[in-house]
């Protein structure tokens, strides 16, 4: 039987990240995880004995093409059959319910749309996107939106002929500065960092910088990461089971207040996370 939820615990992770005026949330593999996507710990076993970090990867690419697009394929239609869980569903409504737009940076190194399909607005992905589907030509910038099946995979680039590629960042590649750029000017000043190895550069250093500089960070996993030493508030457990007992937390205030002011005829005013 899983332990009972420690709502002490929860209700001071809330208390810490209340205090910071822009939110930035950072998921990790294990976020999706609950709704059914293996972690790549999970995927080596699983996956025909393959290293992913040798198939995510520009070698793996130039080595084997076909078999590395066998892989995401097959990774499409795992994904495009799972459901965003109550956890992501509430991430979701922690931005909708604060007072103001913009309050709330979700990034994630997820390369899964389970976030958007969540609720979630303008979502960073730092390590790409699952379900693009792009050049792999230098200079070549052409890329589309692919379905479950993939369709797009199995053709040339239309615009210089060249082979096409996964939209993923792989192991060995640049995060897109254009996604560091979005995280620096929001200018995080409370982290929640869930489900994340902590061990992938350069998005690892962001929560421990957060950290050193004073903000209140919080990390729900399961497991001890680098970063749980240095958190703030370090919640032990699974995404679904914790995520919607913390939203509950650094919700209720605000919708109570919301809910006063509007019994009483009055717009909803910043009324703090
Ligand atoms: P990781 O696989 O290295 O680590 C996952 C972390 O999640 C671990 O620390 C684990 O203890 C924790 N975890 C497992 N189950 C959990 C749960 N139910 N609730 C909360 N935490 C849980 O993942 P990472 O740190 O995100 O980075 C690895 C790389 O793998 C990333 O580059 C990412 O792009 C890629 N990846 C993405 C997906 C996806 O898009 N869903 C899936 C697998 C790997
Ligand atoms: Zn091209």
């Amino acid at each position: 039987m899983a332990a009972a939820v420690d709502r002490t615990v929860i209700r001071q992770a809330a208390q810490n990240l209340r205090t910071g005026q822009r939110l930035l949330v950072l998921a990790g593999a294990g976020l999706s995880a609950d709704a059914g996507v293996p972690t790549f710990r999970d995927a080596a076993g699983y996956w025909r004995h393959h290293d992913p970090e040798r198939l995510a990867s520009a070698a793996g690419f130039a080595a084997d093409p076909e078999l590395v697009w066998e892989w995401y394929r097959e990774r499409r239609e795992q994904v495009a059959g799972c459901q965003p869980h109550q956890g992501q569903r509430s991430l979701a409504l922690l931005q909708r319910h604060l007072p103001y737009p913009g309050r709330v940076l979700m990034a994630t190194t997820n390369e899964d749309d389970l976030l958007e399909r969540a609720g979630c607005q303008n979502v960073v992905h730092l390590h790409g996107e699952l379900f693009i589907t792009r050049c792999a030509g230098d200079g070549c910038v052409w890329q589309r939106s692919d379905g479950a099946d993939s369709g797009l995979s199995f053709l040339p680039c239309p615009r210089c002929g060249g082979r096409v590629r996964p939209g993923s960042i792989w192991f060995g590649e640049p995060v897109p500065p254009l996604a560091l750029g979005r995280i620096e000017r929001f200018r995080a000043d409370a982290c929640l960092v869930v489900g994340s190895s902590a061990l992938v550069q350069p998005v690892a250093a962001i929560p421990p910088e957060l950290a050193l500089a004073g903000a209140p960070v919080v990390e729900i996993n399961p497991i001890e990461t680098p970063l749980s030493r240095l958190a703030t508030v370090w919640l032990r457990g699974g995404a679904v089971e914790l995520l919607p007992h913390l939203v509950d937390e650094l919700t209720s205030a605000t919708i109570r207040h919301q809910s006063r002011e509007i019994d009483m005829g009055d717009a909803p005013t910043d009324s703090g996370l």
